[in-house]
């Protein structure tokens, strides 16, 4: 019996004892691939040898300084890196301990922005439905999932929201791509309009989503469309990054791939890739430089902001991926993936879709193929299908599909960088099995 509280409070599970590369083994020996890097972390596998070396090198020199009395090399060197491969003017980074974290600074960095530019009355955000942006509050509260949201709602800010992007579910059987993003981007501005962009700090979106979606990318000019109706409308862009982004999808930022520039990016999961907590936010001119020319001090902070080992471990984990130029192997790998899915699984009888970008690949499992009805939630496809991958060893992330069933259960991939192709083949064969025998 475990005194930890875990998601579920009826089940344990089970106990991870070692982890080498891509493969997990728990106390009794057996060994896991770890197919979905965790939830999408494990960027460059465990135990790299490099990481350690430079994680240890930080914990016997200084493992932990106060940011309200010193930074410390590892914290600048990271910020140095993330600004010079950064596109634009994304100059700035705040560092933080994880994801919820990022998206709450940027949220209270856009405020700032605002109320330093002369705004005050900018108090809301526009939000996507079907997307997540984390469990704090503020986080919550500009995501999308209803069921994660209900018995929170009474303590959450307003916030206007837009469909997201998800064209195998919403585009129209006549319409084409650029019809259904030029609806979707319609959509925003009529809810700009609606809402008053004299109210709205920020749109917030994640670039390619994922965890309440199964990796979706977005369609072709659409967040080109964002970009254009928030410099018209006078509001922030805020990408957030933080499962899709740091080469995941196979360019550092998934938003290069669409050509835009944000205003302000979070990142996390893949910054550190597992070895040691940390979020970070990449934070434009635009929006810095009336702060610093302003009041001079952002309101806000935590304890372990800046924390140097966390920073040490992230700027080796950066480094490895450049020197060994991983987002080429990412493309390469990702395009592997996305095809074998393809091939492998669309034909399948409850398979709706397979999607992805990079090795951010999703597979939505639905009742009815024509119409995309979703399997009923209470059936919890998902559960079962993480549970019978494992019994197989291998780790999937699975997620459930909405009550409305506008969404099927899905099952998200995202292998570290250093997949080999026949561990590739052995997730998608393994995958498949467990589809079949889960939905006979
Ligand atoms: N934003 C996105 C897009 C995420 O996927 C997540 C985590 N799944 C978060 C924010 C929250 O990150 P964390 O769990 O590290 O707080």
């Amino acid at each position: 019996m475990s005194h930890i509280i875990h998601r579920s409070l009826k089940v344990t599970p089970p106990v991870a004892a070692s982890a080498q590369g891509v493969w997990i083994t728990d106390r009794s020996g057996k060994r896991y691939l770890d197919a979905s890097g965790g939830a999408a972390v494990s960027c460059l596998g465990h135990g790299h040898p490099d990481v350690l070396a430079a994680l240890h090198q930080q914990i016997d020199t200084l493992a932990y300084a106060h940011t309200g009395f010193f930074t410390s090399d590892a914290a600048e060197q990271l910020a140095d890196q993330l600004v010079r491969t950064a596109p634009g003017d994304l100059n700035s980074v705040y560092f933080v301990s994880g994801g919820s974290e990022a998206v709450e600074t940027a949220l209270k960095l856009a405020r700032q922005y605002c109320v330093e530019t002369g705004q005050p009355e900018k108090t809301t955000f526009i939000g996507r439905r079907q997307s997540y942006h984390g469990n704090t509050l503020g986080a919550l509260a500009v995501g999308g999932n209803e069921w994660r949201r209900k018995q929170f709602a009474p303590l959450l800010m307003d916030v206007a929201r837009v469909s997201a992007c998800n064209a195998y579910r919403d585009r129209l059987p006549d319409e084409s791509e650029q019809q259904y993003t030029e609806r979707l981007l319609n959509e925003l501005e009529q809810t700009i309009l609606d809402t008053g962009a004299e109210k709205i700090i920020g749109f917030v979106a994640e670039t390619v989503s994922g965890a309440t979606t199964g990796a979706v990318p977005p369609t072709r000019g659409y967040f080109a469309g964002v970009r254009k109706l928030c410099d018209k409308y006078g509001l922030l862009y805020i990408a957030d990054e933080v499962m899709c982004g740091m080469g995941r999808t196979g360019t550092l930022h998934a938003f290069e791939q669409d050509d835009v520039v944000p205003d302000i990016v979070t990142v996390a999961k893949g910054l550190g890739g597992g070895y040691q907590p940390i979020g970070a936010v990449l934070v434009s001119d635009k929006v810095m430089e009336p702060l610093r020319n302003g009041s001079g001090m952002f309101q806000h902070g935590h304890t372990y902001i800046c924390h140097p080992t966390a920073a040490a471990a992230a700027l080796a984990v950066q480094q490895v991926i450049e020197r060994d130029n991983l987002l080429s192997r990412v493309q390469h790998q990702g395009n592997y993936l996305l095809q074998q899915l393809h091939a492998e699984l669309a034909g399948l009888d409850f398979v709706g879709d397979t999607r992805g970008r990079g090795l951010f690949a999703g597979v939505e499992l639905v009742r009815d193929k024509t119409t995309k009805t979703a399997f009923d939630p209470a059936h919890k496809l998902h559960a079962a299908i993480k549970s019978a991958c494992l019994e197989k060893g291998l780790m999937v992330y699975p997620m459930g599909g909405t009550i409305d069933g506008q969404q099927g259960d899905h099952i998200l991939i995202a292998p570290p960088f250093i997949i080999e192709p026949s561990q590739l083949d052995f997730v998608v064969e393994t995958l498949k099995q467990v589809i079949i025998r889960e939905t006979a």
